[in-house]
């Protein structure tokens, strides 16, 4: 499956599952693995232990299929290759293209995601060197969403407001974008913002399971002529006026953890709140690569501040790529099966 991506145009969703091996605690409490996948044909069993009243055990299996199945063996760049490479192309020829990691907290969502966008500015650096592309750029930015709002990674966690251009394009007024020519550039700002990121508002590492992460990876043309006229009216409107159109845009997605949804029955009035946020969220994900797969005349961006932001990457000449991340571990099936349904439903 993965080579036949490979060639012809891409479809435009996919999704694809990738299994994290066991942990040494899921071994040490002697948890088994319930997951089995066949690569060839992307089908995939939960076998779910039960137990009858009477207690005797049994197992029952549940059967999905997905476009692709990534065993715990797969390494980092066959991810890449499987999810990431067939869309690169794309960017230079107007598409906007994304990538999704969805999963529980500690399914390996944020291992998947970081090396994404690292590998594919490999790509990209490299077919920015054709001459038809010497009049390019590309651009970072990175940025998460809170509690439906955004934060800036790359600027001290500055709170950003949103809007739209002219063109149908979503702005993010004052947002920080560097312009990278190497993949060190885009890890390093990685890296940084990372740390932004999980240390953000309360110094708790699982806090960044309560955000999205959204790194975008912008070409962009380079700027005309900038009269000075100009430059002091973008100043005003808080916009930077030292990038040019852009063309194209990748967007990888460190989704919140998907069980954080499930919080909205929390006692702690704070982490309802947030737990309702992302719970609508994801649903309101959904439904957009739902609405954007039946070609629907409504897509339901209004539904989140994360659709929001990513409206202009579900409309015309758009690919997304969803990486379900699953556990293998029995102590996890409930979460497991509820990632596969979320999964199986945006095909
Ligand atoms: P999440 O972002 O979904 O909360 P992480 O990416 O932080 O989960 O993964 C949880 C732990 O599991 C980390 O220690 C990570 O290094 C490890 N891990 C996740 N996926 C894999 C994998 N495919 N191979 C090896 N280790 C993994
Ligand atoms: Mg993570």
């Amino acid at each position: 499956a993965a080579a036949a991506a490979a060639l012809g145009p891409p479809p435009r969703i996919r999704v694809v599952v990738r299994k994290r091996p066991q942990n040494r605690k899921e071994v040490q409490k002697n948890e088994h693995d319930i997951v089995s996948m066949e690569s060839q044909t992307g089908h995939l069993t939960v076998h779910e232990p039960k137990i009858k009243v009477d207690m005797t055990k049994y197992v029952e299996q549940q059967e999905f299929a997905f476009d692709d199945v990534l065993q715990e063996d797969i390494d980092q760049d066959t991810v890449y290759m499987t999810t990431v490479y067939p869309l690169v192309q794309s960017i230079f020829s107007k598409a906007k293209a994304t990538c999704f990691a969805y999963g529980q907290t500690g399914s390996g969502k944020t291992y998947t995601m970081q090396p994404l966008p690292i590998r594919a500015a490999q790509d990209m650096i490299d077919i920015l060197q054709y001459p038809e592309h010497s009049h390019m750029r590309l651009w970072v930015s990175y940025f998460e969403i809170y509690g439906g709002k955004v934060f800036d990674l790359l600027n001290k966690r500055k709170k950003l407001c949103m809007r739209e251009d002219g063109r149908g394009n979503v702005c993010i007024v004052g947002l920080v974008e560097h312009e990278v020519s190497s993949m060190a550039d885009v890890q390093g700002l990685i890296e940084s913002g990372s740390l932004v990121r999980s240390t953000g508002s309360t110094g708790a590492n699982s806090e960044s399971s309560r955000s999205h992460s959204i790194l975008q990876m912008s070409v962009k043309e380079l700027p005309k002529e900038v009269s000075r006229a100009q430059q002091i009216a973008a100043r005003h409107t808080g916009e930077q006026p030292k990038s040019g159109r852009l063309v194209g845009k990748f967007s990888f997605i460190d989704l919140a953890g998907s069980e954080r949804g499930a919080d909205t029955y929390d006692n702690d009035r704070q982490t309802r709140i947030e737990g309702a946020e992302i719970n609508k969220s994801l649903l309101a994900l959904k439904e957009c690569i739902r609405a954007l797969d039946h070609d629907a005349k409504h897509v339901p961006f209004r539904g989140s501040k994360l659709t929001e932001v990513l409206r202009d990457s579900f409309v015309g000449n758009c690919f997304l790529v969803m990486i379900a991340n699953i556990s293998p571990s029995s102590g996890s099936c409930e979460h497991t099966l509820n990632t596969l349904r979320y999964a199986d439903r945006v095909k």
